[in-house]
């Protein structure tokens, strides 16, 4: 490989790529949103969520203010609420939990398997009680979770399945984009997400008449008829500037997908330090490399050694769920969920975005090699 200098930094993430290639097309739209007024809900956001359903093959999207209100609102949904538990992985983002806790429901926590890192599917049952309403499967790091180990538990024991998609925009299990596996699917559209708006937005996708006019209720003040309020509701809409952002990169979002495909391959056939561990890919599973998460012995040392040369890699995520203070309360031990301990204490997530360039990723792989 050659050999390369690095002038700018190599960060784990970096936008400025992407919003300078979709610069003159998203003012454009921002233009026909002031123009038009319509900066809350509207036309855009509807356009936005006939587009959205069709890339994830879901009857229906309803869009809302971030993921987490998506997570919030799937749980309400599902008339989940106090006395009520949901099983969720302790390696995600702790907005999975969220979702769960706003209900006043418990989220209990399962460990990810030892390869893949997702939710171990042999672990689920033990955890299942007569107070286990739901399981929400999360895609992490872009990468499809076990569905149909997941699913045939869910069945098996007449528990709903909610998928939180919020790293997986295009994401396929067994060729089938994700979103519509279970009742319902949380996005985020968070900017730094593979699928990302000019602000906080997220959405829910869903398969069921029932759910989809709940939804619009519930980020709707719970309202259907305006001025008339049937259920205590939220103000979680989608806004108008966000929505349109959102259509013109969504346009854009396979091609961005298929270019973190190549750099992720690269890495994959290219890294060969026997001290760096990557995650395997399920043959079943089509990531969208949201992250590209390795683990190694001694992350500090590793992280160092990446910024000498000007490599600044990720930590997702430090802390466990089940470990997290907040959840102090619900008395979990180091030792519950090794392998998500593991994970944390060891993982870092190289630079993953579409633009990095091959030289950049040639020289990432030589530094890692190196090491
Ligand atoms: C980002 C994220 C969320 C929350 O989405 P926001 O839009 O930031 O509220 C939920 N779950 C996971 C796994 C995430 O990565």
């Amino acid at each position: 490989m050659e050999v390369f200098e690095v002038q700018d930094r190599i960060s784990c993430l970096d936008l400025r790529g992407q919003h300078q290639q979709v610069k003159t097309e998203l003012f454009t739209a921002f233009e026909k949103v002031y123009d038009s007024h319509a900066f809350s809900g509207g036309t855009f956001v509807s356009e936005f969520e006939n587009s959205f359903a069709g890339f994830c093959h879901t009857k229906y999207t309803v869009g809302v203010n971030n993921g987490t209100s998506a997570l919030h609102l799937a749980m309400l949904a599902l008339k989940i609420g106090k006395g009520d538990e949901v099983i969720i992985p302790a390696n995600t983002f702790i907005a999975t939990a969220w979702g769960v806790s706003y209900t006043g429901a418990t989220p209990v926590f399962v460990d990810c398997t030892a390869d893949s890192w997702q939710i171990d599917a042999s672990k689920i049952e033990a955890k299942i009680t007569e107070k286990t309403k739901a399981i929400v499967g999360v895609h992490l790091y872009g990468q499809p979770f076990d569905v149909d180990a997941v699913s045939a538990i869910c069945k098996k024991h007449n528990l709903y399945l909610i998928e939180d998609a919020a790293q997986a925009q295009g994401a396929k299990y067994k060729g089938i984009p994700v979103g519509g596996f279970g009742e319902m699917a949380s996005f985020s559209f968070y900017p730094g997400k593979n699928l990302g708006a000019c602000g906080e937005a997220g959405c829910i996708t869903t398969n069921s008449e029932v759910f989809y006019k709940h939804l619009l209720s519930l980020r709707n003040h719970g309202s259907v008829t305006r001025y008339y309020h049937d259920e205590l509701g939220y103000n979680m809409r989608m806004g108008g500037l966000e929505a349109a952002s959102l259509n013109v990169k969504l346009k854009y979002l396979s091609g961005w997908n298929n270019k973190r495909r190549e750099i992720a391959e690269k890495y994959q056939q290219y890294i060969s330090n026997s001290k760096i561990t990557v995650q395997v890919q399920p043959e079943e599973t089509e990531s969208i490399y949201h992250l590209f998460v390795i683990t190694t012995e001694d992350r500090d040392d590793l992280i160092s050694y990446l910024n000498n040369k000007n490599i600044f890699p990720g930590l997702h995520y430090p802390v466990p769920c089940h470990l997290q203070k907040v959840y102090k309360h619900l008395d979990y031990q180091p030792g519950d969920c090794p392998n998500s301990e593991y994970l944390a204490n060891h993982c870092l997530s190289l630079p993953m975005y579409a633009e990095l360039t091959n030289q950049e990723v040639n020289y990432v792989i030589e530094a890692l090699n190196q090491y």
